[in-house]
This record gives C-alpha cells, sequence and structure tokens, in this order.
C-alpha cells in the first residue's frame, strides 16, 4: 500500500529515526508500524500513521485499544474486520483525534511492514519563565541531588536557568535513585511557588540514555557555551598594557559564567589587604548576581558563593583543608558539586603548590588573578586559567583589584556604575605607579571620590581585613567599600573611623620602634634599617610584623631619598624590603639553605620584597648572612618593593 510508506511517516517528526535508516532494512513499499512507548502521548500520533495496539475492552460497537498508557481510542465495529478479546495484538491507523479528545482507529492489515519504536518526546519548556500553575515539562542535566526529610530536590539546569525539583517517594526516602549527578533528564511536574521561588513539583522524572542522552547533553552544552560567552565591554581605562591581559580576563569571564551556569559552586580566596578586598568585592557582587539570575531558589547564591580571605600571603595547607571539608560536606549532605576555587591577589607562586596538590585529589578546578611575581612552571600545571600581567611582561603596577573590576563587568556589565571608584583604590593601596592611576582617579573623581577619600577607603579596608582575620565580613566590608552599600553616610562615617584608627596604630606603631631601629650604611650607599619586632612592636594588633616593617621602610624611604633596605625581624621569621637595590630574595634563600642548612630557612617572594622563616636557635646567623648578601648587592634606583607588600 503505498500511502503506507517510508515517506508518509517522515513527516511525523524528530521523534521518528531516520528514514533512511528504515528502508535500508525493508523496502520502499513497505509500510512502518509505530510502537509507542508507554509513556507517549498525545503529542507523539500523528492521523493517518499505523501503531501496534493492544484491546483493552470490548463494547457492543468495537473494542477500545491502547497504543500506549496515555493514548486509547476506539476502533468502532465499522471500521473492524476480525473478532478480538481483551489483551489481544492487532494493528491500527488513527483515523481521527476529535476536538473533545476522543481518538478514533481503524483496523489496518499492512501485509509486509517494518517496526518502528517510538519514545515520548514532549513539549519542552525552559526553565526560565515558568509560570506557577502549569504543568511542564524540562530536560536538562542534574546538578544537584538533595534528600530531605520529606521529598528529594532535584537542582536540574537547562540553558535557561536551574529550578530545584521535588520528588516525593516516601517521607525521607530517595526518590529514582538511579539518578545521578551529571545525568540528562526529562523532568515532567507542576510549577508551584516555594520560599519565594520557584520549584516543580515532579510527576515524572526519567534518565535519558544512549543517543538521546548524548544529543540533550551536546545541546545542553552548546547552549551553555553560548550563554556563558562574556559581556562585550571594554576596559573602563583605555591601556595599551591592559590589552593582552584582558583578553586573560575574556576567557575566565567564559569560565567562571560556564560554572555558574552549570550550578558549580564557587569558593573564592583572597589576600586580607586593600587590593586584595577591592579584587574580591567586585567579583562577588557580579557573580552572586549572576547566581540569583540563574537559580529560581532566590537563597542559592547564599548556598553556591563562598568568599573568605587569606591570612597568609599564599594557599596555605591550614585553608585549603577547610575549603575542602566544606565541599566535600556540600557534597554529601546537600548533592552539590564540588566547587571551582578562585584565587585573588594570591596563588602565583610555588608556596601555593602543596594547597593545590590537595584540591587536584579531588578534581576541584582551581583559576587564578592575581599581581605577584609568579613561578609560572610550578603553578600553571595546576591551573585552569591564570591571569598575572607577569605572563604579559607587565609587572605588579596593574593591582588585581584593576583587574578584577575588568573581570566583574565581564561577567555582568551591570555592575559597572557601582565600581568605577574601586580600580583606583586598589591601585592607591597597593602603591601602584601604573601609567592608567590618572585615568582611575579621574574616573573615581567623576563618581564623586576625592584623591584623599580614596585613600582612606584603602586604609579602612586593609585595617578591616586585619580584624576580620577569618572572616568574610560582607556587610562590613561592602560598607567600607561602597559597593552594594545603600547608606553613603555610614559608608563614609565607616571609612573616617577606620582610616583614622589605622593610622593612629601605625604612628604608635612607629612611635614604639623608634629608638630601637638599628641603623648602618652599607658600602654600596643604601642604608640598612633593622628592627626586631618581637621585642619592640606592639604585638598581636595592628599592623601585624609584615606591615610594621613596610610602614617603617616607607617612613625611612621618605626621609632619606636614598637606596633603603628595611629587615623586620622576630623569633623565626624576617621580613624584608628594599627601594633602589638589587636584591634577589629567592636566590638569597637558595644559599642561605646550602650555607646554614641546619637553619631551615624557607619563604622568600619577590626578587625585591619578601619574608623568611628558620628556626629560631639559628636567627643571628641567619641574619648576619643575610645582611652580608645585602651589603654586596648593587645600587639599581628603578627597583621599589612599595607596591608588592605582603603581610
Ligand atoms: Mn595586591
Amino acid at each position: 500500500m503505498s500511502e503506507n510508506t517510508a515517506g508518509d511517516s517522515g513527516t511525523r517528526g524528530d521523534s521518528s529515526p531516520e528514514p533512511d535508516a528504515v528502508t535500508a532494512e525493508g523496502t520502499a513499499d513497505e509500510a512502518i508500524v509505530y510502537d509507542l512507548a508507554p509513556d507517549c502521548t498525545l503529542e507523539d500520533i500523528e492521523t493517518g500513521a499505523l501503531y501496534h495496539a493492544a484491546v483493552n475492552g470490548v463494547v457492543e460497537y468495537g473494542i477500545f485499544v491502547d497504543v500506549s498508557d496515555g493514548v486509547s481510542g476506539l476502533v468502532h465495529a465499522s471500521n473492524l474486520d476480525g473478532e478480538y478479546g481483551v489483551g489481544d495484538r492487532l494493528i491500527v491507523r488513527l483515523t481521527d483525534v476529535r476536538d473533545n479528545g476522543d481518538i478514533a482507529f481503524a483496523e489496518a492489515s499492512p501485509g509486509g511492514y517494518t517496526t518502528e519504536t517510538v519514545a515520548h518526546e514532549p513539549t519542552l519548556s525552559r526553565v526560565r519563565g515558568l509560570v506557577p500553575g502549569d504543568e511542564v515539562t524540562v530536560e536538562g542535566e542534574v546538578v544537584q541531588t538533595k534528600q530531605t526529610g520529606g521529598p528529594t530536590i532535584f537542582g536540574v539546569a537547562d540553558a535557561s536557568g536551574i529550578v530545584s525539583c521535588a520528588a516525593f517517594e516516601e517521607a525521607g526516602v530517595r526518590a529514582y535513585p538511579a539518578v545521578e549527578l551529571g545525568d540528562m533528564v526529562h523532568v515532567s511536574g507542576t510549577v508551584e511557588t516555594r520560599d519565594g521561588g520557584l520549584q516543580l513539583e515532579v510527576d515524572s522524572l526519567k534518565r535519558l540514555s544512549g543517543d538521546r542522552a548524548e544529543a540533550a547533553s551536546e545541546r545542553f552544552t552548546a547552549a551553555i557555551e553560548e550563554r556563558a560567552d562574556p559581556a562585550d565591554v571594554d576596559p573602563l581605562v583605555e591601556w595599551a598594557a591592559f590589552e593582552s591581559i584582558h583578553e586573560d580576563l575574556r576567557d575566565l569571564a567564559r569560565l567562571l559564567r560556564r560554572t555558574v551556569l552549570s550550578g558549580r559552586p564557587i569558593r573564592v580566596r583572597h589576600h586580607a589587604d586593600g587590593d586584595g578586598m577591592c579584587a574580591a568585592i567586585p567579583v562577588q557582587l557580579a557573580l552572586e548576581r549572576l547566581v540569583r539570575d540563574v537559580h529560581e531558589d532566590p537563597d542559592a547564591a547564599q548556598h553556591l558563593f563562598k568568599r573568605l580571605p587569606s591570612k597568609a600571603p599564599y594557599y596555605e595547607m591550614e585553608d585549603v583543608t577547610r575549603d575542602l571539608n566544606f565541599a566535600l560536606e556540600g557534597r554529601a549532605r546537600h548533592g552539590r558539586k564540588l566547587p571551582l576555587l578562585l584565587m585573588l591577589d594570591n596563588g602565583s607562586t610555588e608556596e601555593d603548590v602543596p594547597a593545590y596538590e590537595n584540591l587536584t585529589h579531588y578534581d576541584i578546578p582551581i583559576a587564578v588573578v592575581d599581581h605577584h611575581h609568579p613561578d609560572p612552571d610550578a603553578v600553571a600545571p595546576l591551573l585552569d586559567a591564570h591571569v598575572n600581567p607577569y605572563l604579559h611582561d607587565e609587572d605588579y603596577r596593574i593591582t588585581t583589584g584593576m583587574m578584577c573590576v575588568e573581570l566583574a563587568r565581564l561577567i555582568d556589565p551591570s555592575v559597572s556604575s557601582e565600581l568605577e571608584h574601586v580600580p583606583a583604590v586598589a591601585g592607591l593601596s597597593d602603591r601602584s605607579k601604573a601609567e592608567a592611576m590618572d585615568g582611575y582617579i579621574d574616573l573615581a573623581a567623576e563618581a564623586g571620590y576625592e584623591q584623599a577619600d580614596l585613600f582612606d577607603i584603602g586604609e579602612a579596608l586593609d585595617y578591616a581585613a586585619h580584624w576580620l582575620r577569618y572572616s568574610e565580613g560582607k556587610t562590613l566590608v561592602n560598607d567600607a567599600l561602597n559597593v552594594g552599600c545603600d547608606d553613603p553616610e555610614r559608608h563614609a562615617e565607616l571609612v573616617e573611623f577606620l582610616s583614622d584608627r589605622a593610622e593612629r596604630d601605625v604612628d604608635r606603631q612607629l612611635e614604639a620602634l623608634d629608638e630601637h631601629v638599628e641603623h648602618e650604611r652599607l658600602a654600596s650607599g643604601a642604608h640598612l634599617y633593622r628592627i626586631d619586632v618581637d621585642e619592640y612592636a606592639h604585638r598581636f594588633t595592628y599592623p601585624a610584623p609584615g606591615k610594621t616593617t613596610g610602614e617603617l621602610h616607607d617612613d625611612r624611604v621618605q626621609e632619606t631619598g636614598d637606596p633603603v633596605i628595611t629587615i623586620g625581624y622576630g623569633p623565626d621569621f624576617a621580613v624584608l624590603r628594599s627601594d633602589g637595590v638589587r636584591l634577589d630574595i629567592p636566590t638569597m634563600v637558595t644559599e642561605l639553605n646550602e650555607e646554614l642548612p641546619e637553619a631551615g630557612v624557607s619563604g622568600g617572594g619577590h626578587l625585591v620584597v619578601g619574608s623568611i622563616k628558620f628556626v629560631k636557635g639559628r636567627r643571628s646567623a641567619v641574619i648576619d648572612a643575610l645582611v652580608g648578601k645585602m651589603a654586596d648587592a648593587e645600587i639599581d634606583e628603578a627597583l621599589s618593593s612599595t607596591a608588592v607588600i605582603d603581610d
């Protein structure tokens, strides 16, 4: 029968396999009889097509047949050739679907035919734009599986958003136990309002398999990739040195957007100082906004974004251990993906490697934005992204805050107007002499900030960071920086209070030190200042030994106008600062280890600024050897440690 050929059925759309595949099996004249999956609905059938059917009832005027669990209809006696009982199977042609939903079939005897199975292809709804009360089917990836005391909650992501789907088996019993994180699924259910957001009450949740899963996964990945594209925005200040870095920031913005869109949490660690805060706050603002935009659950940002300062100027084992515990607990208790770690204003050096290695045991991705002198050979194999001006023949004058404001704008350009003063604060805070500083200060002036205000904000952040220690302090920090702060007066009062305290504490510290600073003139002409910060500085207060040494150093540089080296030491550590002297601290550390192996010298940092540790009993030997090496160092007026303050 020619009207029943594969050509006719080709009009049924995506649900049938490629016509070629069918004709390859049979001949072109053979009919196709569809075998519907049990969950097929009216959407999957078409008038004129043939179906395998089972009799579910016999009446005077004909028989009722099922072609799927949900699709049944009448074969009227006038269209029936044989005699059938309940449970018998036959082939039927769909003749009519009436407006009232009644379905009419006729018995068919196609002779030779090919059977094709048909899977249910529901009309899919996008997560974004779901309306309470609607019955919908959503296709997406499972990004969370959480068992509550009641239903099982599946977080399902499509390219438009992420919605929680509540499936109830029995109180506290895992529904659909075969469905796991990363599976592609079809979820059908009713959209409901819950805790101020939308949730899908699940009627059925089906894990896709084989080719369908693969195709769905490809669609999802492609759509996410498209949506992950960063915004097309130019840097706030045009700056040639910044161009190649901006490209790297675009790539990182794409990675972070993709991370959020795929439901993976993000954990930020940052240097606990002014520049570190100016880096972390803008990124937090942009990413939290994106999380809220992507998730139907209004509390998602709270669970999926965490920012914490690092006390040390590198990623310590203590920090990574906390981060790992938190991540693994989130997976175990809340069925979340493991996070991506984003390191800001830290994280480029060999000292970060052990902590990074610990994360790699769990395949946790790591991205870094930093302007400290990097050890690319050591960290590159462990990082998924590394933005650092030194990788583009630039240096620390491009501060992390400057880069991260641009990163935030690439993630979500709507944050721009709130961040115009932040690069200037970052630059002043890190004493940057970048060529773009004038442009940044002008930009801040347009937003109503004078240079003295900007400097005070940086000092206030630094002071707040000291007392916050391991805490996030979100509101306090946002108010001090005036980002996401709703009360400008409070911002002004807070900055004045904190920066005054900071200045007072620095003065107090320098006064305490003053008569104990040892001074000598090196053969090179440089001044060498030495201070035992453990004996003569106030302890456990602001500024800590690193910053105390830095403040003393800056004071002496101003006073003398000559090349200066400053060493602030404690029982088992020394902080080194220099201006106008060609130091190479990493090499000095290597040499000290060869000359005094029993002193256990470690640390380093950058060429002209750093901190080292050693065993207490060998302090004088280490300091003497260190001073000897510094005395040999050449004068180079261009070298300054002023902008590379490590605490
Ligand atoms: Mn910095």
